[in-house]
């Protein structure tokens, strides 16, 4: 076989002209902090979810913190959420003194199970906080229903999910709250960055006070000529602002979203109509559910560990070793130490456990050749084939 001499990365960023000539103007202006670019790139990713409100943040970390801050979530409460996902999702319930509370995920889409979560809610539940992994959007319907029979908030870990619809509903209109990540990484960047949107208004404006020192609504303005030095801090707030200079990098990648998302899933369906054929894997999520757009924030596969000689780990050792970079979602929340004190224990999740033990990710991203796809997948085939079992 042909085998690649330069390493593929497991994921890169589409910067182009266009972000460098962004912030360079950003750069020129004298304004470098929140202001003009970022209320423009709020503005213009409220109107391309449709959200009524959109807040950026300086992170989808910060974003989830700043609306469970905002909905007075805290001690004693309790918020329910999946053990696959990255510890920034728990992490954000932890800093507002809450106690996560952990929900199976369904094997068909690796998303919170629905029919699990009422038998989680006590009398201290207070929000759901489901997590679109991979870009597959959540069953929306079943968790808002949940919502509304126990009173509960929703917030959206909408990290994987920019451009991802529910029914014909982009992510970011469904849930009482949703947060998005610009880490270097997801289906859009702005270095770090994240976003909240919302139809909550009052929600919106808390969130926007807290995220720059609790101090009173546009406190930017007041370097500005129509600005004023007057300013007063209403609340504890946190330093979650995002700059002008990363607001205009995020305007120009909502630009490109679309099309970016549309490369993914035709590099998705090739990958997918390749590794059917592999019987030593089985591409993830087996059936995809038609009421969903899915924009493949990650490509996982499942190995079939019956029938190889070797193991997740030595898989992905092999595809490097083959100049693949590849990764894993996720080390189940559960495994990590800092976790050990909430009690959980291996077995409790048992659908993501068997889901970890097999899964891995492969490289998936615009800026991929169609050569880089025929690498991949001719790498994950010879691979497969020398240790067939
Ligand atoms: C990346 C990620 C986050 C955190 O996003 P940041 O913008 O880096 O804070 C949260 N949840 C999930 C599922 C993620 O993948």
């Amino acid at each position: 076989m042909r085998s690649r001499t330069e390493f593929l990365p497991y994921a890169l960023p589409s910067i182009d002209e266009q972000e460098e000539q962004a912030v360079l103007e950003v750069l020129r202006s004298g304004w470098l902090t929140t202001g003009q670019r970022t209320r423009q790139f709020e503005q213009e990713f409220a109107a391309y979810t449709g959200a009524p409100y959109a807040v950026a943040a300086n992170s989808c970390t910060a974003a989830m913190h700043l609306v469970l801050a905002a909905w007075g979530i805290g001690a004693g409460d309790e918020v329910i959420t999946t053990p696959l996902t990255f510890c920034a999702t728990i992490e954000a319930i932890e800093y507002v003194g809450a106690t996560p509370v952990l929900v199976d995920i369904d094997p068909q889409t690796a998303n919170i199970d629905p029919a699990r979560i009422e038998s989680a809610i006590t009398a201290r539940t207070r929000v759901i906080l489901p997590v679109h992994y991979g870009g597959l959007p959540c069953e929306m319907d079943a968790i808002m229903d949940i919502a509304t029979r126990y009173n509960l908030k929703v917030l959206e870990d909408a990290a994987h999910a920019s451009g991802a619809a529910y029914k014909g509903r982009k992510i970011g209109t469904i849930g009482h709250a949703t947060a998005f990540s610009f880490y270097a990484n997801k289906n859009m960047t702005t270095g770090e960055g994240g976003m909240i949107t919302t139809p909550d208004a009052e929600l919106a404006d808390q969130c926007r006070i807290l995220s720059l020192h609790g101090i009173s609504r546009d406190a930017w303005k007041r370097y500005t000529a129509a600005g004023s030095w007057y300013y007063e801090v209403q609340a504890l707030g946190f330093k979650y602002n995002m700059p002008d200079v990363l607001a205009a990098i995020g305007i120009c990648q909502l630009r490109k979203l679309d099309a970016m998302n549309a490369r993914r899933q035709h590099i998705a369906a090739q990958y997918h109509q390749a590794f059917r054929e592999m019987g030593f894997l089985t591409p993830f999520p087996p059936e995809l559910p038609d009421d969903r757009t899915h924009v493949w924030h990650l490509y996982t596969v499942l190995l079939n560990l019956d029938a190889l000689r070797i193991g997740r780990d030595q898989f992905i050792e092999e595809l490097k070793a083959r100049n693949i970079g590849v990764s894993v979602h996720y080390i189940p929340i559960h495994y990590h130490p800092h976790y050990r004190a909430y009690g959980w224990r291996k077995g409790d999740f048992p659908h993501t456990e068997a889901y970890y033990e097999r899964t891995l990710s492969l490289p998936l991203y615009p800026a991929m050749s169609d050569q880089d796809v025929a690498d991949v997948i001719e790498a994950v085939h010879d691979v497969g084939t020398r240790f067939k079992r």
